[in-house]
């Protein structure tokens, strides 16, 4: 028999399941409080419990967890990451990054993906399998305890497509979100996509308040489809009438990622192609200078292009960052340490 992923249950599921065994609902809240909250990883800690509900917990369902298999700390910041592995032996991402405001987590939302962005370390591999939304959560937990700190933001920016994991995304948005589990607010996550855009529609109608980001990487379709599959089908006109759909319906500015690749999508001629298309919208542009993969031929554009090319956006009225390297000397992007372990 599967034994059920409990991990993943909201309290109305966990309280049928309660009910169901003829057991006390206040069970239902101190088990949520242990699973959630305190983020447990066995029924045996669960010490207010009788030890009889525990055993019958322990023999129907599961909790899963990552266990940490390799940990970096950086020397040059405070950024830590993690290769974790899941209860049925695969290997996970997850990065730790100490900002002025709290820690952000940085987590993986899929084993591999299917997108096959060729400058992604990520798409190495291909496609395993969806994570759960208890194996999600398992990723802030298990940083948490091991460095003893209060996870504040999460960026669903490793490896994977969460888009294309929609349903445990959102079941781990709505637990991550819970006030009596992590309590994390909307407003302090991230959500980053290739560009999926049927979901981008149904996330706009959930209005959720968290911030949509949205991997561009080039100012039109024939710069895009040379990198990103995904603008195959779905290109960059219908990307950008549902990123401004969504702008529209949630009053949110969709933050456009922008990975500086020297020579390829980082001309004057680039810049001024982006800022036409963007003009008017209700969004951010953060470039990133494109973190060297060892299997990639790409390289990062210097920082005077970076500088110019941020320039001409402003110029036109866009509002942009460069993104902070943070993590340099741990190879902290998303995928490497996952692809190095699976070589
Ligand atoms: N699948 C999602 C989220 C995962 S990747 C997405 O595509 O948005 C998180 C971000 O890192 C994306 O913007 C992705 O394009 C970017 N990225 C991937 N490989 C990179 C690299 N080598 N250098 C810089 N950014 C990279």
């Amino acid at each position: 028999m599967t034994k059920t992923d409990i991990r993943s249950l909201n309290m109305a599921e966990l309280t049928a399941e309660i009910e169901k065994r003829g057991l006390p609902k206040f069970r239902a809240a101190q088990i949520f409080a242990w699973l959630y909250e305190k983020g447990v990883r066995s029924f045996s800690e669960m010490t207010n419990l009788p030890k009889n509900l525990r055993e019958t917990l322990e023999a129907e369902f599961e909790i899963k967890n990552c266990t940490i298999d390799t940990k970096l700390c950086s020397a040059v910041d405070d950024t830590v990451k993690y290769l974790f592995e899941l209860n049925d032996g695969e290997y996970i991402e997850s990065v730790v990054m100490k900002y002025k405001y709290g820690y952000t987590i940085c987590i993986s939302s899929q084993l591999g993906c299917k997108m096959g962005c060729s400058f992604c370390a990520s798409a190495i591999g291909g496609f395993q399998r969806h994570l759960t939304p208890s194996e999600m959560l398992s990723e802030i937990y298990t940083a948490q305890s091991d460095l003893g700190i209060r996870i504040s933001h999460i960026v669903l920016m490793g490896t994977g497509e969460p888009l294309d994991n929609y349903e445990n995304v959102m079941r781990f948005l709505e637990l991550v979100t819970d006030e009596k589990g992590l309590n994390i607010s909307m407003r302090h996550i991230s959500l980053s996509t290739c560009g999926v855009v049927p979901r981008i529609y149904d996330l706009a109608e959930k209005r959720l308040g968290l911030t949509l980001s949205v991997s561009l990487h080039a100012p039109n379709d024939k710069i895009r489809s040379q990198t990103m599959p995904v603008n195959q089908k779905w290109n960059i006109d219908e990307l950008l009438d549902a990123c401004r759909y969504y702008a529209k319906v949630t009053s949110r500015r969709i933050s456009f990622e922008y990975a500086m690749i020297d020579g390829f999508n980082d001309t004057d001629t680039c810049a001024m192609e982006l800022a036409s298309r963007l003009r008017g919208m209700l969004c951010h542009i953060n470039l990133i200078p494109v973190n060297t993969v060892r299997e990639k031929a790409y390289r990062k554009s210097n920082e005077d292009r970076i500088r110019r090319f941020s320039k001409i956006l402003e110029q036109n009225g866009l509002t942009v960052t460069v993104r902070r390297t943070l993590g340099s000397d741990i190879n902290a992007s998303c995928g490497q340490l996952r692809a190095s372990k699976r070589r």
